[in-house]
């Protein structure tokens, strides 16, 4: 790939060049396995000391083209698909921090991410201290401990939309010693490029903009090859031998690869979760039309943003590309460009209301999913949080009247008549 192609371009063409008489379109290579001529030749794929395939549960050749453009749309130098955004969050934890080990979280995050982390991996000894996506820099300091081995936080958060500062918390870790990893799934590359403000590893959630048809549940880890893991001892995983592997050293035999070897000859050889080549496919058509899809989403929502802040039956708005939101001058700073098709407010009345105006919708679909390229909603105190108290909704920042729109790509004045029909039977 060229290294000067801008951003649309790398989204058509990065990972696959084919060559003379070779299929223009991204083959599917739905293979388990492969072939080889000899004993000798086999050997040296499993000891790591030639590249190549042997067993699609460690490498496929689809998997990695589709790996290797998101590479090239972040900045980083390498990348791995995951079988889900759960997974990409998962790994890129896990290939830095052991049953003993703590890591520093940004409380502003997915739900299943929090639950992941709080829940899951607490069981598996790693301990993890939440903090506000807003601490200052202090408070992000007394949030670390001597075995503190990542900082973690989304670039714009899923669903409360905050904007991180992220040149803040790559500092904070930085100077702990340790890398920030975030999770770029609203904004995607097209919209911000973490790498460039200190971000160390970067994941998604592909299920969301990236596939942005609905079609295939998938994640990626890109490691920027910025940080430094031999500066200190906090990542012997890395810098010391692998008895797995007749004692190899990632950092030594793979340079600014080490992180990204790591997760595929350890984490997927032992624990599995890669996308079938087929969803990396359907991935890949999504990708490449994701910077039209991005600019439109934002477009759209903007024009959604501004007519539901004008409304008389809606109570507050959310969406940090509005003047005025909490968030405006981080996202000028970190996404100028837009931040998300992804709005949350408020409808007057409630409850009753919410779901007056979400049933009442023709266009808009109810759907427990967000970054679609249709216009779909969510009212989560009626679905996702519907066990829960009054009392309890606010305090996980989930009020009662709040509803979370994903704005999709149809023309915005089908969008707004819609709305505007369903706020009139509130
Ligand atoms: C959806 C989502 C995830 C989880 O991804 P899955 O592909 O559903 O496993 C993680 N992070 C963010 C920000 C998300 O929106």
């Amino acid at each position: 790939m060229k290294d000067n192609q801008r951003i649309e371009t790398r989204c058509l063409h990065a990972g696959y060049e084919p060559k003379n008489g070779e299929p223009r379109v991204l083959p599917i290579v739905q293979s388990t396995t492969y072939k080889y001529e000899s004993s000798e030749a086999m050997a040296k794929l499993f000891d790591l000391e030639a590249e190549g395939y042997f067993y699609t549960r460690l490498q496929n050749p689809t998997n990695d083209m589709v790996a290797a453009k998101i590479a090239a749309l972040e900045g980083g130098v390498a990348a791995v698909l995951t079988s889900s955004g759960q997974a990409a969050s998962f790994y890129s934890v896990f290939n830095v921090a052991a049953a003993g080990d703590h890591v520093v979280a940004s409380a502003a995050i997915y739900g299943g991410t929090f639950n992941l982390f709080s829940v899951t991996m607490k069981k598996l000894g790693i301990d993890f201290t939440f903090v506000s996506p807003d601490a200052t820099r202090e408070e992000l300091d007394a949030a670390f401990k001597e075995n503190t081995k990542a900082v973690f936080a989304e670039t714009l958060s899923n669903p409360s939309l905050t904007v991180l500062d992220i040149e803040k918390f790559a500092a904070a870790a930085h100077a702990h010693g340790v890398p920030l990893i975030v999770d770029n799934t609203f904004p995607t590359p097209i919209n911000c490029r973490p790498f460039e403000f200190g971000a160390d590893i970067v994941t998604h959630s592909t299920t969301k903009y990236m596939d942005g048809h609905a079609t295939s549940v998938g994640g990626v880890i890109v490691d920027s090859g910025n940080f430094d893991w031999t500066a200190n001892d906090k990542f012997p995983g890395l810098t010391t031998p692998d008895d797995s592997y007749h004692g190899i050293v990632y950092t030594e035999r793979f340079g600014k690869g080490a992180y990204i070897t790591k997760a595929v000859a350890q984490l997927m050889r032992d624990l599995g979760s890669i996308p079938s080549p087929h969803n990396a496919f359907l991935l890949n058509l999504g990708l490449e039309t994701l910077h039209l899809r991005v600019e439109r989403h934002c477009q759209n929502a903007m024009r959604v943003a501004q007519f539901l802040e004008a409304h008389d039956k809606v109570s507050w708005v959310n969406y940090p590309g509005l003047p005025g939101n909490k968030y405006y001058d981080l996202a000028q700073k970190y996404m100028p460009h837009g931040t998300s098709g992804v709005i949350s407010f408020g409808v007057k009345g409630g409850r009753a209301a919410a779901t007056v105006f979400q049933d009442s919708l023709r266009l808009a679909t109810i759907a427990t999913h967000v970054a679609d390229c249709r216009t779909c909603v969510l009212y989560p105190a009626g679905t996702t949080h519907r066990q829960l108290t009054d009392e309890q909704l606010i305090a996980c920042g989930v009020p009662d009247d709040l509803l979370r729109l994903s704005v999709g790509i149809e023309n915005v004045e089908d969008i707004l008549e819609d709305l505007a029909q369903a706020l009139e039977k509130c």
